[in-house]
């Protein structure tokens, strides 16, 4: 609770800083028009306008102090909780084991999948496509093609990094693993929805199409949305032990192409080496120059 508390006083803190800067140069601005001889109210409001307005400002300063809500996500103990490389599988394991025990029509929702992913062709599938009743298989094909090419592509992609030696055999189980949990727990999500769209009361047929309209590209966007989260987590975690890579150290500009591109290098605080990820390149590099000399001549003394 302290932990919490103090991350919303730390992110209220940055949040003040904007408004106290710009009554600060409001006060600067006004003072120069009141020394012209303006009175005190007339120098405000040519202040205020010469600085535009506050509301165009604020976004892109609260962005850049990092005092938006995307901060304060970062900020919140929850976010330290979910560096841990388990945290969010085992929780999303669980989520899903939760969501079969408190469905009485589990059977359907396995079967289904199962159906969906190993027996695509099997008679009665697209025959309760509409309309679909209880008692019937739940139609899959989308998301059981569109898990089997993620898990397929990340695993293959993975699989040959660890061929090439770039991560360990840690991260390869890990992230196989991972894919795999998110794909069950996305198709689960998918084989109840559409069991709840089929017992549910709709008033209007129109607006059940539009339900499963609205969910089919929710759904695609979902798919995306896990996928690249699941790339991020394997790019921004050390190959080795799986630890989040720490202290971003920018360098070059970020308008540069080919000469001092922008580059940013990451850390393992295990000292397992250093991630530098360009607009060119990404690569993980054993620890070299000041990290060596911090972790590996150091760690043999
Ligand atoms: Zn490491």
């Amino acid at each position: 609770m302290h932990a919490l508390l103090q991350a919303f006083q730390e992110w209220r803190l940055r949040r003040k800083r904007f408004a106290e800067e710009w009554r600060l140069h409001l006060d600067l601005a006004a003072h120069e028009y009141e020394r012209l001889g303006l009175t005190r109210s007339r120098a405000r409001k040519h202040a205020r306008k010469r600085l535009g307005s506050r509301c165009r400002y604020r976004a892109t300063a609260m962005r850049e102090i990092e005092a938006d809500f995307a901060a304060l996500l970062k900020l919140l103990p929850i976010a330290r909780l979910c560096e841990s490389a388990f945290v969010i599988p085992v929780a999303v394991l669980l989520g899903t084991i939760l969501a079969l025990i408190v469905n009485p029509a589990r059977i359907q929702v396995v079967h289904s999948i199962v159906v969906g992913l190993f027996a695509p062709g099997a008679s009665g599938l697209s025959a309760r496509l509409v309309p679909l009743n209880r008692f019937g298989l739940i139609p899959t094909g989308f998301p059981s093609i569109s898990w089997e090419c993620g898990f397929l592509i990340g695993s293959a992609w993975l699989t040959i990094r660890w061929l090439r030696a770039q991560v360990s055999g840690r991260m390869l189980i890990w992230g196989v693993a991972t894919l795999g949990v998110l794909g069950t727990a996305a198709l689960v999500l998918w084989t109840t929805v559409i069991q709840l769209w089929a017992v549910a009361e709709w008033p209007l047929n129109f607006l059940q199409g539009l339900f499963v309209l609205g969910f089919l590209f929710g759904y695609a966007w979902l798919v995306v949305s896990v996928l690249r989260f699941w790339h991020r987590s394997v790019c921004r975690r050390c190959p080795i032990c799986l630890h989040r890579l720490r202290m971003p150290l920018a360098q070059g500009a970020l308008h540069n192409l080919l000469l001092d591109p922008y580059e940013v290098a990451s850390v393992c605080i295990h000292g397992h080496g250093t991630l530098s990820e360009s607009r060119w390149r990404r690569a993980f590099n054993p620890p070299a120059g000041f990290w060596r000399e911090l972790f590996v001549e150091r760690g043999g003394s």
